[in-house]
């Protein structure tokens, strides 16, 4: 059979990284690969609760078709949730997507054109890099360090006139776990104002702030509603009921809605009844708590076990927050090669270079720490703090 593809399933490929990672499924591999929240921290029990009062109450409807809009209480709680960050809303500004990753992708549908500029971080999430690359756009990546270097975005506004819209995950970024400086967001939202581009705010992790100060997002910012807000349940509750929302002006969610209603008609009906089912009995807010004192003590774990077991030539972003510790090796190392050897002494971590859209950068590798418990995270920093002195080592002696 002749090639019976669209072209663009030649620029998506199932990321390289994605086939490395299946290795590290493995029950003696200590991983730090993956982005997934702790296990015992759902709500298993409480759901189950939520679950059989919607059946009992609702379960018709809760099985029925639903509006592309989404379940109108949860709306509201998300509206509400909204407003306590800072952004106001009402439920005409919320439609519920399946993940955020839906949001991403209808996102890049609806407005990136073959070869239109976006704008993003360097590095940035994976996932959102295929999903605007699945529909033909070109990257044009800005340092960061604290967030976006404000100096640098302007420069890249300056030459690139033809760009659509800057994508952002302003807190507790993936991969780095590094954080816009609040200054930055306001710079940020002036600078999208005098070159007349939209921000997409990606912002999964910003309610899992475990230290610092609590900073307000970019769209609380925003005076001419040019910030589409995207946000998840994924991290605060659960990501196995895929939901999601984005947070944007009106004119903006009738075109995602009608984008939706190509893609999958509406979310979950069950899914979203049973999280607001579950908002009503329970105190989500407490939920959150208890999530940000677990990785709090995960985070602090791995970066006194870093501290302790690898070379002190590396340097590493101190979350206050999120999932994601980003480390720098030296120069001239090759983090692939890193990931391979960890993998031999059974633990693994992701090589950061797929996290650059243009895919430059060698000498970096992301750490996650909300899956493992503290026994594993000292045990697994331990054997890749074996693997860096080795490597380090052979690097200086080859110099
Ligand atoms: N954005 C970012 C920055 C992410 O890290 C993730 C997942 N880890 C997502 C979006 C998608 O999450 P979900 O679809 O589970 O909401």
């Amino acid at each position: 059979m002749k090639n019976k593809f669209a072209e663009r399933a030649r620029i998506v490929k199932s990321s390289e990284t994605r086939e490395i990672l299946k290795v590290t499924e493995r029950p003696e591999v200590i991983s730090f690969a993956g982005g997934l929240p702790a296990p015992e921290l759902f709500p298993v029990e409480n759901l189950k609760n939520a679950c059989n009062a919607v059946l009992d109450e609702e379960g018709a409807a809760s099985l029925q078709y639903g509006t592309t809009e989404g379940y109108i209480p949860l709306r509201e709680a998300i509206s509400h949730r909204m407003k306590g960050i800072g952004i106001n809303s009402t439920i005409k500004n919320v439609l519920i997507t399946s993940g955020s990753q839906q949001a991403i992708d209808l996102t890049g549908r609806l407005f990136i054109n073959e070869g239109y500029t976006i704008i993003c971080e360097s590095p940035t999430y994976l996932a959102a890099i295929n999903a605007f690359k699945s529909y033909d756009a070109k990257f044009v990546e800005v340092v960061m360090d604290d967030g976006m270097v404000m100096e640098e975005l302007e420069k890249k506004l300056n030459n690139h006139p033809d760009t659509k819209f800057i994508y952002t995950i302003p807190d507790f970024q993936n991969p780095t776990g590094r954080t816009l400086k609040l200054e930055r967001r306001k710079r940020m939202i002036e600078l999208a104002n005098q070159y007349d581009v939209l921000i997409v705010e990606d912002n999964p992790y910003g309610a899992v702030r475990f230290a610092g100060e609590e900073l307000p997002p970019v769209k609380h910012f925003d005076t001419e509603n040019r910030v589409i807000y995207i946000s998840t349940f994924s991290k605060i509750f659960t990501p196995g009921l895929r939901l999601g929302w984005i947070c944007a002006d009106e004119t903006f969610i009738e075109k995602y809605v009608a984008f939706k209603q190509t893609a999958d008609l509406h979310t979950d009906s069950l899914a979203q009844r049973i999280t607001a089912k579950y908002m009503e009995i329970y105190d989500m807010e407490e939920h959150i708590k208890k999530i940000k004192a677990v990785y709090k003590t995960k985070c602090t774990e791995m970066m006194r076990s870093m501290k302790e077991f690898f070379p002190k030539n590396l340097s590493y972003s101190e979350p206050e927050g999120g999932l994601f510790i980003w480390v720098e090796l030296p120069e001239g190392i090759d983090s692939t090669h890193i990931f391979t050897e960890c993998l031999k002494n059974n633990v693994a971590c992701v090589p950061g270079t797929p996290f650059f859209p243009n895919g430059t950068q060698k000498n970096t590798l992301r750490l996650n720490y909300s899956n493992m418990s503290n026994e594993k995270i000292i045990e697994g920093i331990k054997r890749m703090g074996e693997v860096l002195h080795r490597e380090l080592e052979k690097e200086l002696t080859l110099l």
